[in-house]
C-alpha cells in the first residue's frame, strides 16, 4: 500500500491549508470563547465544495476519494476542530442518504446537502442510549399515511442548525437493534423541537443539542432503505465516520506539535531555548512519532475504503489510536508551554479540550477496543 498523496491530493491539501491559515486559524480561539456557530466560515467552505467533496458528481458533489476527505478534515481540525466536526456530522447524514436513499431521496435531500445549500445532522444517540445504540426508544409507528416518530435524541451535532436530519428510530421494538429504521427529516417538520447548544468542555462553537420529536409525521417515502435495516446502516455509516474522527484527531495532534516546536524554540530558561533540553526534545520526539503512526493508520483505513475493501476494524484502530494520541500530545504541549500552556494565551489548552472528545464521539475508546478485539478473536477462531 502506497501512502504517498497523489499530486492532485497534494494540490487540494495546499488549497485547504491556505484557506485554513487565512480564514480559520485567526478567529478559532475567539469563536471557542464566544461559543458561536461558525456560519461565516462554514458558508465559505460550502462554496469551496468541501461539504460535497466525496459525493457523486451527478448530485453536484466533488467525486473525490475518501483519502482526500481525510486530508481536508485534518487541515480544518489543525485550526478549528469545531469546524471540522460540523463537516463530519454533515457527512454522516449525506453519506447515509447517498448509501441507502432512493433516487428520489437523493435528488430531493442529498443534492442540496452536497451543493452546500443545506447542512445535515445525523441523530442516533438518545439520553438513555449512546454506546448501546441498539437500545434507542424513539419509536416510529406506521399508519396508512406514513410514519409517526416520537422520542428524544441527545448530543446531536449540527442539531439546531441543520436543515436536513437523518434520524434512527425503533420501528419494531420487539426486534431490538434489528427493529430500527432510518428516516430523513426536514428541519421544518411540525413536531420537531431542537434544544439549545449544550455547555461543553470543548468544541464550544460547534452545535450540539437535544431533539424532541412529538408525533413527527413523515410520508412513506422518508424511510431510508428497507424497514428495520436502520441499525446495520448506521453501523456502516459510523465505520466511515470513525476514519473522519481519527483524521480530526491527527489535525489536533499536528497543531500540538507545531505550537510546541515554535514555543520551545522561542522560550528561554537557564540561558538557553528550552528546545535544547533533552526532556523537551523527548516529548517532541514522542509526539512526532505518534503523529506519524496516527496518520498512517488513517491513510490505511481510508485507502481500504477507497479500494472497496473491508475497513471497519482498521477504522476503529485508527480512531482509537489517533484520538488517544491527540490527548497525550495535548498534555505534552501544555507541559512544554509551562504555566502559559495552562492559560488561554496559547491555543494548547483548547487542543486538550478538543482532543478528549475524539475518545468519546462516534464510539468511545472502550467500544473501539471491544470491536477490534471481537474482530481479532473471530479471525483467530476461523484460521
Ligand atoms: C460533542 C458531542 C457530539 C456528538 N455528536 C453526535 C451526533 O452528531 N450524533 C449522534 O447520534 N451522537 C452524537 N454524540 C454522542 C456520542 O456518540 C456518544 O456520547 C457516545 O457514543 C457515548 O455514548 P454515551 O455518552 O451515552 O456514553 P455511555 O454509552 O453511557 O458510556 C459511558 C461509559 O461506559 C462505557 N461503556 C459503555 N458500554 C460499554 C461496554 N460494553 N464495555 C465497556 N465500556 C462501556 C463507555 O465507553 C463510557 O466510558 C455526540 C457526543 C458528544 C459529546
Amino acid at each position: 500500500m502506497n501512502f504517498e498523496l497523489s499530486e492532485e491530493q497534494k494540490q487540494f491539501q495546499q488549497t485547504v491549508k491556505e484557506f485554513v491559515e487565512r480564514e480559520l486559524k485567526p478567529g478559532a480561539g475567539q469563536r471557542d470563547k464566544n461559543g458561536e456557530f461558525p456560519w461565516t466560515e462554514i458558508r465559505k467552505l460550502q462554496r469551496m465544495g468541501l461539504f460535497g467533496l466525496i459525493f457523486p458528481t451527478e448530485y453536484g458533489g466533488g467525486g473525490r476519494d475518501f483519502t482526500t476527505y481525510t486530508v481536508a478534515v485534518e487541515e480544518l481540525a489543525r485550526a478549528d476542530a469545531s469546524v471540522a466536526i460540523t463537516l463530519l456530522a454533515h457527512t454522516l447524514s449525506a453519506g447515509h442518504i447517498n448509501a441507502f436513499g432512493s433516487e428520489q431521496q437523493k435528488r430531493e435531500f442529498l443534492a442540496p446537502l452536497v451543493s452546500g445549500e443545506k447542512l445535515g445532522a445525523w441523530a442516533l444517540t438518545e439520553p438513555g442510549a449512546g454506546s448501546d445504540a441498539g437500545g434507542i426508544t424513539t419509536c416510529a409507528v406506521r399508519d396508512k399515511d406514513g410514519w409517526r416518530l416520537t422520542g428524544n435524541k441527545f448530543f446531536i451535532t449540527n442539531g439546531s442548525q441543520a436543515q436536513t436530519l437523518v434520524v434512527m428510530a425503533s420501528s419494531d421494538p420487539s426486534q431490538g437493534a434489528g427493529g430500527i429504521s432510518a428516516f430523513v427529516v426536514d428541519g421544518e417538520t411540525t413536531g420537531l423541537t431542537r434544544g439549545k447548544n449544550l455547555e461543553k468542555l470543548g468544541f464550544r462553537s460547534s452545535d450540539t443539542v437535544g431533539l424532541m420529536l412529538r408525533d413527527v409525521r413523515l410520508p412513506h417515502e422518508r424511510l431510508l432503505g428497507e424497514v428495520n435495516r436502520g441499525f446495520s446502516q448506521a453501523m456502516q455509516i459510523l465505520a466511515a465516520g470513525r476514519i473522519g474522527v481519527a483524521a480530526m484527531a491527527v489535525g489536533i495532534t499536528q497543531a500540538c506539535l507545531d505550537e510546541s516546536i515554535a514555543y520551545a524554540r522561542k522560550r528561554q530558561a537557564f540561558g538557553h531555548p528550552i528546545a535544547e533540553f533533552q526532556a523537551i526534545q523527548w516529548m517532541l520526539a514522542d509526539m512526532a512519532t505518534e503523529l506519524d503512526a496516527s496518520r498512517l493508520l488513517v491513510r490505511r483505513a481510508a485507502a481500504l475504503k477507497d479500494q472497496g475493501r473491508g475497513y471497519a476494524c482498521e477504522a476503529s484502530m485508527a480512531k482509537l489510536y489517533a484520538s488517544e494520541c491527540a490527548t497525550r500530545s495535548a498534555l505534552k504541549a501544555i507541559q512544554i508551554h509551562g504555566g502559559y500552556g495552562y492559560t488561554r494565551a496559547f491555543p494548547v489548552e483548547r487542543y486538550l479540550r478538543e482532543a478528549k472528545l475524539c475518545e468519546i464521539g462516534e464510539g468511545t475508546s472502550e467500544i473501539q477496543r471491544m470491536l477490534i478485539a471481537r474482530e481479532m478473536i473471530k479471525t483467530v477462531q476461523s484460521s
